[in-house]
């Protein structure tokens, strides 16, 4: 399979090259190897991009809602039909084991690619009547989108933003993590072969200076980002001096709240996707992990247990459950938490240290009485390190949960269903499991409050943070002025 991008940049309907941009090496995580090789879009090439935005826009906000909606629901059923190689491709991007990638990553962005598609046909205004008068509201593209992505899920992300901006008639430029520049080429290419006009999504790679001349330009619209929340503080506060619109997607630190009552093995489940799913670089994920007191031991000896199924190996072979981290810097990061959750006096009970084989692999890894103040239950890690921390009451775990200045998620596991109800109603967090954890349909959305995020992704949500309203005050009589 090429893993080599044709090119680094998708501009205007085709593949474009630049070799006088920062190269930036493709690394295959699951061995160090370098895969490929692209380089940082250069002035030139972010001006090419913008202006191609430019002028795709106009062509695609003539076009009808249906017919922009049959160009995206055709680029679903292509990726669809392409799962399997898409699925190879962005498992060496970002070294997420491929039963993960088949079920997930184009999956998820076909899915949107359908959803919004199916939307783009009824994006209407309202009728809103003022006795003779009237006044009538058009919801209008913004005009150029720029997306921006992390390395966690590339093609989700390239499809997650791409789809709400083109079903409004906006068009797109989209810049990948440079951790994991090859997936969103091909989500680009497979619009095109799609039908969409030349110019409507464009690609280019770079590191942050990139993402940063694509926010200030003037000719840019709106910004959604999806990254940390230092990221986040800076291009909101770029995108806020030239009143521009926003969606922010960052971080968390999320609560899994498992009491008493709960089904011991759905609420080990849950941590274990909220926690060790693609090796826990998962934004949404609940890596604190308060269990009530009563469950506490079985809740750990089950878990203990099941960690042992887990298949660490390599990321292409099916069997595989548990791949290694993104990258070098990623591991590095996480492997210093882990020595901070022992300095700090946590009991490491599973894990804790980087596996003897190529690749940047850590154990799963769990640590118990975890208290609130330390390093590992404040900071968000974004790799596979469970904290886990015991709590009495209800009261008092709302309290600890809601300490936090992240608000992305939260879960409760109870079969006390009033009682879940009635926890997450007082959670501070945009996206909420009740039994469950990390589950991320199209059709609900996404996102988070306080510091983890602005705006909503998916859903109808993400049709109003891609377009804006216009009202249009119709008089049918005569106008009555002071003089
Ligand atoms: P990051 O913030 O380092 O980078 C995100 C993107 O922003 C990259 O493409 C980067 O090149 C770009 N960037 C960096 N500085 C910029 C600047 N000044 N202006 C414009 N763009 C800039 O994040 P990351 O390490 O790639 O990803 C991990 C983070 O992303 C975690 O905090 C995670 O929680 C978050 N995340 C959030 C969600 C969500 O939906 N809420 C999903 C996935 C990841």
């Amino acid at each position: 399979m090429q893993l080599q991008p044709t090119a680094s940049h998708f501009i205007n309907g085709e593949y474009v090259e630049d070799t006088s941009g920062t190269p930036i090496d493709i690394i295959y995580p699951a061995t160090g190897a370098v895969i490929g090789r692209v380089y940082a879009a250069t002035p030139a090439i972010v001006d090419q991009a913008l202006a191609s935005a430019e002028a795709g826009q106009r062509v695609w906000a003539k076009m009808s809602g249906r017919e922009r909606g049959r160009v995206l629901t055709r680029a679903a059923m292509i990726m669809r039909e392409r799962n399997h190689e898409l699925s190879v491709l962005e498992t060496h991007d970002t070294g997420k084991p491929y039963q993960e990638t088949v079920a997930v990553d184009a999956t998820s962005g076909a899915d949107a690619l359908e959803y919004f598609g199916g939307l783009a046909g009824s994006l209407t205004g309202e009728h809103i009547p003022l006795g003779e008068d009237w006044v009538y509201t058009v919801r209008e593209p913004l005009g150029v989108c720029v997306g921006i992505g992390a390395w966690n899920y590339p093609t989700q992300i390239a499809c997650w933003k791409g789809a709400p901006a083109l079903a409004c008639g906006n068009a797109m430029v989209f810049k990948p993590s440079e951790t994991t520049p090859i997936c969103a080429l091909k989500v680009a290419e497979i619009l095109h072969e799609a039908g969409l006009p030349a110019g409507v999504y464009n690609v280019v790679q770079g590191m942050g200076e990139v993402g940063a001349a694509l926010v200030r330009d003037p000719r840019v619209a709106k910004v959604s980002l999806t990254g940390s929340v230092p990221t986040g503080k800076k291009v909101y506060a770029a995108a806020a001096s030239e009143m521009k619109y926003v969606t922010m997607e960052l971080g968390g630190k999320s609560p899994l709240v498992i009491f008493d009552d709960a089904d011991v093995e759905n609420a080990v489940g849950g941590a274990i996707l909220g926690n060790f799913y693609s090796s826990g670089q998962v934004c949404s994920n609940g890596t604190r992990v308060f269990v009530q007191r009563g469950i506490k031991e079985t809740f750990l000896t089950r878990l203990a247990e099941r960690l042992k199924d887990a298949v660490i190996g390599d990321p292409l072979d099916e069997a595989t459950s548990f791949g290694p981290m993104v990258s070098e810097a990623q591991m590095n990061i996480v492997l210093g938490y882990m020595d901070k959750g022992v300095e700090e006096g946590a009991r490491l009970v599973a894990g804790g240290n980087r596996l003897d084989r190529d690749g940047f692999y850590l154990e799963p890894t769990v640590f118990a009485d975890v208290r609130d103040d330390m390093t590992i239950a404040r900071e968000e890690i974004f790799g596979p390190v469970m904290s886990v921390l015991d709590f009495e009451s209800e009261e008092e775990v709302i309290v600890r949960a809601n300490a936090t200045e992240f608000g992305l998620s939260a879960g409760v596991f109870t079969k006390d269903l009033s009682r879940g109800h009635r926890v997450i109603g007082q959670l501070q967090a945009g996206s909420c499991f009740i039994n469950s954890y990390n589950d991320a349909p199209v059709e609900a959305p996404f996102g988070g409050v306080k510091m983890s995020g602005v705006g909503r992704e998916n859903s109808k949500e993400a049709i109003k943070n891609f377009s804006q309203v216009k009202s249009v005050y119709v008089r049918m009589g005569d106008v009555e002025s002071p003089f």
